[in-house]
This record gives structure tokens, C-alpha cells and sequence, in this order.
């Protein structure tokens, strides 16, 4: 299967979170602020969507619940889905093509969406631009 890299921005500034200096899998990195555990740092996530590979400057302990931070406005991304499998709250990143994905905020918990408000149409755009969702 090919891999679709996510080019995302923040859903309350719409600032780019991308990051194209430091790059995960040959593709620019999500960076965002993170706080764990009373700690603060910064995370870096692979936009391979369903890939979890991420770079982070503190520790992130498995089946911890973490909190991300647009390092624009330094807003917390949090939404009020919860994860259908741990019950963590879900983080939202907007799609520069429309739509959002969410992400559960427990470390070690893989799941993720992707929604959209027209699903058609984003599933029409997806297969038109194939790899540059
Ligand atoms: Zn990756
Ligand atoms: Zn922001
Ligand atoms: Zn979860």
C-alpha cells in the first residue's frame, strides 16, 4: 500500500505545524509542544498517516496520557472525542486539504481517524492526489 504523507496545520491559528528542516521518514516532521508527567518539551511526528514513529525532547511513558500544544498559539490541541479503545481524549490537527485527523493522546494507544465533512469529495481529492493529501 502506498503511504499518504498528512501536510497539517493547526485547527485554531491555521499556521502550518509542519516542519521541513527536520524530516522523519524523508518527510517534514509535525512539531509541536508536549507536556507529560509535569514535563515540558517538544515532539516530532512522522505525517505518514497510521505511522507512529516520533522523535520527543522529554520521556513519554507507555500508557501515559499527553498533552499537545501549537507552538504558534500555544493553544491545546484537544477535542471532546474520546478514544473508543482507552477512553484518552482524542488531539485534532487540521488538514491543509480539508478535514482532520485525530489522534489518541495515550502513549502507546494506536488509534486514529481521519473525518471529514464531505467524505465523497475528500475520498475523490485523495485518490486525484494521490500521496500529496
Ligand atoms: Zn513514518
Ligand atoms: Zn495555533
Ligand atoms: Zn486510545
Amino acid at each position: 500500500m502506498e503511504k499518504i504523507a498528512l501536510n497539517v496545520k493547526c485547527p485554531y491559528c491555521k499556521k502550518s505545524l509542519m516542519d521541513p528542516y527536520h524530516r522523519i521518514h524523508e518527510k517534514p516532521s509535525i512539531l509541536l509542544d508536549v507536556e507529560s508527567g509535569g514535563k515540558k518539551g517538544k515532539i516530532r511526528l512522522c505525517s505518514y498517516y497510521g505511522c507512529y514513529t516520533h522523535e520527543s525532547t522529554i520521556d513519554l511513558k507507555e500508557g501515559e496520557i499527553i498533552h499537545l500544544f501549537c507552538p504558534h498559539c500555544h493553544k491545546e490541541l484537544i477535542s471532546k472525542n474520546v478514544c473508543e479503545e482507552c477512553g484518552a481524549p482524542m488531539i485534532p490537527l487540521a488538514l491543509q486539504r480539508g478535514g482532520r485527523i485525530y489522534l489518541c493522546s495515550r502513549v502507546g494507544c494506536k488509534k486514529h481517524f481521519l473525518s471529514f465533512e464531505n467524505i465523497s469529495e475528500a475520498l475523490t481529492r485523495l485518490y486525484n492526489e494521490y500521496g500529496n493529501f
